[in-house]
């Protein structure tokens, strides 16, 4: 469904719902990609706001573009979806992917300087100079203020170079997609970017904007959020009595870290949390569930960086640069401490997000992406067209740790929980497992610690009741039982199948 508003002069443009819902709201985060699609250049961004520069109803009768591909608007999120749909892997945590592995940069001078692996540096750099596209947005940080991210059209491997590390600031990255596109004529183009920039990116493509078809590959940066640039530098600066210009790197571990030519600051997170922007309070998507390559930090282990493997393109230009020896890989299922970390922080962002999304909707009357909106199609379907079948289910009597090991190796992250006459009585997620305390994790029973609610739906139900119920609970998940006989499992039905369901409509 397309939304457009009828303006004071009888025209239908999106610009006024763009600046009601997102920009007043305070949900823009400056990624651009308004500016980089408007047909007739009607807006910019200046400094931390979008001006409107003259008003498009006297050019045009009809344009719905600025809302439909703005990232924080409901609009084309589903036809989004369809470009990574066809992976092989859909789970509820990760999104949909091929391969989950470790990758490290093999130059050691390169991960020096990152925050992890130096992966994306060193895949850019490796595309750059192979051709394999002509031009990588990537953002640099402002020279007289390095906290700032200047996003540029990076054209060399020096430009690439000098990008490297993460900047916690919102970047204008679509922008300067669209800046490669107009300004540089680039065709091949590689982005990288947060998921709400990769989710522009996306839309413009679902939109079938003409500039889209020059993106050759996206590589999407794990985020838990971005921070409102001068707030958060002025309460810096004025809390700990630095200049700007005294700031060389900022890091984020379990704290913020600050690092000038003297000193290391490290700030507890709780103090600046107010500063995060407020789309990312209700922002879903952790690692980048719409991107080719997906890029975040394998925590705790140092120097490597857990890529998530999603689209076709995205396995043959990253399995090309490992045979050239430009990256390293290891298997993520040897180390389960990363996997697990990787699975927890991306059901807390999901869970958080949609709790809060909740609350903001009453406040707002409208709710920044949220996933699943369109949810009509869902009344035609019968869950039993949909539901999994081959459910596996894990006996009441493993210890966590046999659990653990079990999450790694299947990739899924919560079972049914049965009994000795294998009837449910529970679920068990990873997420409860390792909230368990690790030296009692060898001596506590999954089924000690099972969430005991057991929601069920019918297989002459509809994919509309599970979504519902699902709602309802605040679960991801809901068990599929006989009618004739309560204590039977035969499906299972999770918000993924939802949505893959949705997909599959258009
Ligand atoms: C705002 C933000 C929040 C993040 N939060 C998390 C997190 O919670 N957990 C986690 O595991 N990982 C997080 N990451 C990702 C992580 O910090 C690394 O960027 C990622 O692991 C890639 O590491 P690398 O060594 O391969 O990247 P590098 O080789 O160092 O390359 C980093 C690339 O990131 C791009 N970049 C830097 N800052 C920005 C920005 N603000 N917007 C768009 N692009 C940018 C640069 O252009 C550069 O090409 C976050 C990144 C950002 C930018
Ligand atoms: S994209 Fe440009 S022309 Fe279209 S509604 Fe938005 S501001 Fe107006
Ligand atoms: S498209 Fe990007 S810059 Fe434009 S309003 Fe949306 S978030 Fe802000
Ligand atoms: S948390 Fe979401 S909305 Fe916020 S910057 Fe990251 S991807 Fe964008």
């Amino acid at each position: 469904m397309r939304i457009i508003v009828e303006s004071k002069s009888g025209s239908l443009i999106a610009y006024n719902v763009l600046e009601k819902r997102i920009i007043n709201s305070g949900f823009c985060t400056l990624c651009g990609a308004c500016e980089a699609a408007c047909p007739v250049s009607a807006i910019q961004l200046g400094g931390e706001k979008i001006n409107r520069l003259h008003d498009c109803s006297k050019d045009l009768d009809l344009c719905p573009i600025c809302y439909e591909i703005c990232p924080h608007s409901e609009a084309l999120l589903l036809r989004s979806l369809s470009c990574v749909a066809d992976a092989p892997i859909k789970n509820e945590a990760l999104g949909y992917y091929r391969k989950i592995v470790l990758a490290q940069a093999t130059d050691p001078k390169l991960r020096e300087q990152s925050h992890g692996g130096a992966v994306v540096t060193s895949l850019l750099t490796y595309g750059i100079e192979k051709k394999a596209f002509d031009s990588a947005i990537v953002s640099q940080a402002e020279p007289e203020n390095p906290s700032k991210p200047k996003p540029m059209v990076a054209l060399v491997p020096d430009d690439i170079l000098s990008a490297i590390g993460s900047k916690f600031f919102p970047s204008s990255v679509a922008r300067a997609y669209g800046r490669a596109v107009y300004g540089y004529g680039k065709t091949n183009i590689a982005f990288v970017g947060v998921p709400c920039h990769v989710l522009a990116l996306r839309k413009m493509n679902a939109w079938q904007h003409k500039i889209s078809g020059n993106l050759k590959i996206t590589i999407g940066l794990f985020c838990f959020g971005t921070f409102s640039l001068t707030p958060l530098l002025e309460h810096i600066t004025k809390t700990y009595k630095i200049k700007l210009s005294d700031i060389k790197r900022m890091r984020l571990s379990s704290k913020f870290v600050i690092e000038t030519e003297k000193d290391v600051i490290r700030i507890p997170m709780p103090e600046i949390e107010n500063h995060i922007l407020p789309s990312c309070r209700t922002c879903t998507d952790f690692t980048s569930e719409l991107a080719d390559i997906s890029v975040g930090s394998a925590y705790p282990l140092k120097d490597w960086s857990t890529v998530i493997i999603r689209t076709k393109a995205g396995e043959d230009f990253f399995y090309n640069a490992v045979e050239n020896g430009v990256i390293n890989t290891w298997v993520i299922e040897q180390e389960p401490k990363v996997f697990e970390r990787l699975m927890v922080a991306a059901m807390q962002k999901r869970r958080e997000a949609l709790k809060e999304a909740k609350e903001m909707e009453e406040v707002y009357g409208y709710l920044p992406v949220l996933l699943l909106r369109e949810t009509d199609a869902l009344a035609n379907i019968k869950i039993e067209e949909i539901m999994t079948r081959a459910i596996k289910t894990v006996p009441q009597d493993i210890t966590v740790s046999q659990f653990l090991e079990l999450v790694a190796k299947r990739h899924h992250i919560a079972y049914p929980i049965v009994n000795e006459n294998s009837e449910p009585i529970g679920w068990i997620t990873l997420e409860e497992a390792s909230r368990v305390e690790k030296q009692m994790r060898n001596v506590t029973l999954v089924g000690q610690i099972a969430i005991r609610k057991l929601v069920a739906v019918y297989p002459e139900e509809t994919a509309l009741d599970a979504f519902k119920r699902m709602s309802e609970h605040e679960i991801g998940r809901v068990l599929v039982f006989d009618r004739a006989n309560p204590k039977k499992i035969l499906g299972i039905v999770t918000k993924t199948d939802l949505m893959h369901t949705l997909t599959k409509q258009y």
